[in-house]
């Protein structure tokens, strides 16, 4: 089947209800476009496992702050639209955001706690920006699957938690991160990066790695994990520390001391650009 492109909710919905009535599984990958390899591993993913795929491309003006990139953020429809088409997608959903957020639009969903730590703390109603869309989305696709990446750790914990606590019926999968070959996690934003930039960036993949090492090799002491971390990239000029946290994988609190399962997560700014990576480590006791 031809990948068919809509921009209408109205006509989603009908899309997704003929499928349904063939008895149909649908999974989706909800992106924000300017697609690299870590949306395509969700794509793939979503393909291998549901009878139809929907991908939807929407910059969501509602998960940006007043001085953040929206109106900047990298856009090639065209591009993302013939990737999709290739690797088999079956629909591709790009709403505008008057479709999505008419005049006079009030609701909006929050889960609460969760979302003010991490990159909450200095993104402000960025994740209630994010869980309002994807609520909207889902209701609109109704998919039996979701698939989202571990790039983006807080809003994968904090989706699945707004999908347990609503009682959402979809199934979340979280996949890992897809990397450069130096290390570097994709993101769309990469391309932001002047050359100089691009090798400074490679201290956040550095940092996680260092860190990972010392939690494998028993290290339990918090404090001078992320000591080591900020020692790694202090070292470089271009890089700007805006947090670099190790927290409980379930809720998102900060540790003092290494437990079974931990996220350790962080977000660096290289030069003007916002950067974001974490790495889970399980040690055995
Ligand atoms: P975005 O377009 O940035 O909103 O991302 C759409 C989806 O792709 C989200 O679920 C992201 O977590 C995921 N994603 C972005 N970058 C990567 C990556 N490097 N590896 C895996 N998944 C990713």
């Amino acid at each position: 089947m031809k990948m068919k492109t809509i921009t209408k909710i109205g006509e989603m919905r009908s899309a997704v209800k003929a499928l349904k009535s063939q008895g149909k599984t649908i999974g989706f990958v909800p992106t924000m476009g300017y697609l690299h390899e870590g949306h395509l591993s969700l794509v793939r993913e979503s393909i291998k496992k549901a009878d139809s795929t929907v991908v939807s491309v929407f910059i969501n003006p509602a998960q940006f702050g007043p001085t953040e990139d929206f109106e900047d953020y990298p856009r090639d429809m065209k591009r993302d639209s013939e990737i999709l088409e290739k690797e088999g997608v079956d629909y591709l959903f790009v709403p505008e955001v008057k479709e999505m957020y008419p005049e006079g639009y009030k609701t909006y969903v929050e889960v609460c706690g969760f979302q003010d730590r991490l990159c909450g703390r200095s993104r402000p109603g960025h994740f209630r920006g994010v869980s309002t869309v994807v609520l909207k989305l889902f209701n609109i696709v109704n998919p039996d699957f979701s698939f989202f990446g571990q790039k983006d750790a807080q809003q994968a914990i904090i989706l699945e938690k707004m999908v347990q606590d609503l009682d959402l019926e979809v199934k979340i999968e979280i996949l890992p991160i897809i990397r450069e070959e130096d290390g570097l996690a994709l993101s769309s934003r990469n391309t932001y990066l002047n050359t100089e930039e691009r090798r400074a960036a490679l201290v956040l993949s550095e940092s996680l790695g260092e860190a990972q090492k010392m939690i494998e090799k028993g290290e339990k002491d918090v404090e001078s994990i992320i000591s080591r971390m900020k020692e790694i990239i202090k070292g470089e000029p271009l890089a700007k520390i805006d947090y670099i946290e190790i927290v409980d994988m379930d809720n998102l609190n900060p540790l003092t001391s290494i437990g079974k399962k931990v996220l350790v997560a962080l977000a660096v700014f290289i030069g003007k650009v916002r950067l974001i990576d974490n790495v889970i480590v399980h040690t055995k006791e």
